[in-house]
């Protein structure tokens, strides 16, 4: 059991601490609460100070490329946690604004605050605004990683190979169970507003939010609960098969955690841990540890700092180069966005891909990998391609607007990868074709799964879905 390690703390503005009524934690990219450095961090403090905590959140209708689907998952997830956080005394608020606003408003009468950390620049934008307004102290508590970002290293790695043996010196040191403390003193009594979340699906009907994705809550329910049950259905059932079948997509060894992640709603650290208690050992902990750690590691490397993550201009040049020479190459087929969409391919198994993140929010990871290479190749240039490909991933996946998606992306046109055989369109960059994922998988069984999905997803007989499948 540990406390909050001071690698994780930075305060971020030179604001003193005051005599006021709260200590105020902005919760905002760990909506979890349990095994929360910056709640568990804010709740110590309070103690320190004879104050009660207040944990605020700041809900916009606007989030940059959220839809129903997302909100519907952030606010089951954020239910869970007031109620959690009410049984220890700590009263949560929800209200309706721009969070840095949310935040600084309800500052006016904190002594303090803390916040946790996000990677991507309108959180950076967002902790910047809030720390240059606020006049209490701001102290950042960083824990939706295992490594703080900058401990690990201080610049934009080139690949995992770079990194990994960065993270592997201080793994050991932080992952350890996280200590926690009972509030000494109750902030239920204040009286601050907030939103109702006794039913997530009205909220959501009452915000003004884009709502052309449907909820997948069929499929998957947010909030840390759900996170932990699966996780464990995942280590008791799947661990076993983790790392051979991580690229056979008609499977489903994975863990699913990617989207309560996204959420915050589950910690890497907790993952982490659990996994090497499980049974299993050798090569599945080995294979899961590297894609938790290492992978989703580099891709909070990668966002954090590259400001440009999300734009073609973000890859390497030797990537950019050769995909410029291959520019003007005839793209034999080609779709329109509305056409790949719509599934509306020739390649049975990319449509099957497509028809998985639509209908459930979620695609197998080596099913991602060739969806975006075909995305490169079947639109009218690579610019184009990397728009489509960050567009459709955020739009659908519940994952989606992570790290891990900027970085995800970027990588099917080079990034953290190294040069291949040139080839038409391509140039170096790594090519993926049906034959190959013939050749180590089992795709035919892979769109029967898929179809499965969609029928529980609409509610058509698995026929009516195989008839509308065919081509
Ligand atoms: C084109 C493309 C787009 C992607 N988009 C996203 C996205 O929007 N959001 C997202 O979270 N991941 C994305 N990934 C990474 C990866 O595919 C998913 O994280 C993974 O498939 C999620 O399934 P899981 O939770 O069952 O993973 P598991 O295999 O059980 O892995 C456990 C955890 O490790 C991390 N992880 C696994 N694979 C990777 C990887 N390749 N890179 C970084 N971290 C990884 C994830 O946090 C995951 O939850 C993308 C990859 C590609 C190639």
């Amino acid at each position: 059991m540990t406390q909050v390690q001071d690698a994780r703390i930075q305060k971020l503005n030179n604001a003193p601490i005051r005599d006021r009524t709260y200590v105020l934690y902005w919760m905002q990219a760990s909506q979890r609460a349990e095994d929360n450095y910056a709640l568990e961090y804010a709740v110590q403090r309070a103690n320190e100070l004879n104050k009660p905590l207040l944990v605020a959140f700041g809900l916009m209708d606007d989030y940059p490329d959220a839809n129903l689907r997302h909100y519907l998952f952030m606010l089951e997830g954020l239910k869970e946690v007031q109620e959690s956080l009410e049984r220890r005394k700590i009263k949560m608020v929800v209200q309706k604004g721009a969070p840095p606003v949310v935040a600084e408003t309800l500052g006016q009468e904190a002594s303090l605050v803390v916040t946790d950390m996000g990677y991507l620049r309108l959180q950076r934008q967002w902790r910047k605004q809030l720390a240059g307004r606020l006049n209490c102290q701001l102290i950042q508590v960083e824990d939706n990683v295992v490594v703080p970002v900058e401990l690990a290293s201080n610049k934009a790695e080139y690949g995992a190979r770079t990194l990994r043996p960065k993270l592997q010196k201080h793994v050991d040191h932080f992952l350890l169970e996280l200590r926690t403390s009972a509030v000494k003193h109750s902030s239920l009594e204040l009286e601050v507003e907030s939103l109702d979340l006794k039913n997530p699906g009205e909220l959501c009907a009452s915000l003004k939010l884009n709502r052309e994705v449907a909820g997948v809550s069929n499929f998957f329910s947010g909030g840390t609960r759900q996170a932990k049950t699966s996780l464990h259905q995942f280590l008791e059932q799947n661990f076993d098969s983790y790392a051979d079948n991580r690229n056979q997509p008609q499977t489903s060894d994975t863990s699913y955690m990617a989207m309560y992640l996204h959420f915050g709603q589950i910690s890497p650290i907790y993952i982490a841990l659990k996994a090497k208690e499980a049974k299993s050992k050798g090569k599945n902990i080995e294979s899961f540890l590297e894609e938790l750690i290492v992978r989703r590691e580099l891709a909070m490397n990668f966002t954090h700092f590259n400001d440009t993550y999300d734009d073609y201009s973000v890859l390497p040049d030797w990537a950019k180069k050769t995909l410029n020479e291959h520019k003007k190459d005839k793209r034999d087929p080609h779709y329109s966005l509305e056409q790949l969409e719509k599934a509306q391919t020739h390649d049975p198994y990319w449509n099957a891909a497509m028809k998985e993140m639509r209908f459930t929010g979620y695609m197998h990871n080596y099913m991602r990998m060739y969806w975006g290479k075909k995305l490169l190749e079947w639109s009218p240039d690579p610019e184009e391609g990397f728009k489509r490909t960050l567009f459709l991933n955020n739009k659908y996946f519940l994952d989606g607007r992570d790290p891990n998606s900027f970085t995800g992306v970027a990588w099917c046109y080079g990034q953290h990868d190294r040069a291949w055989q040139e080839r038409a369109i391509f140039g170096k960059i790594r090519y993926m074709n049906a034959n190959g994922l013939k050749a180590k998988s089992k795709p035919d069984e892979y769109v029967k799964k898929v179809n499965k999905l969609v029928a529980k997803a609409t509610g058509e007989s698995l026929t009516a879905v195989e008839q509308a499948s065919l081509f």
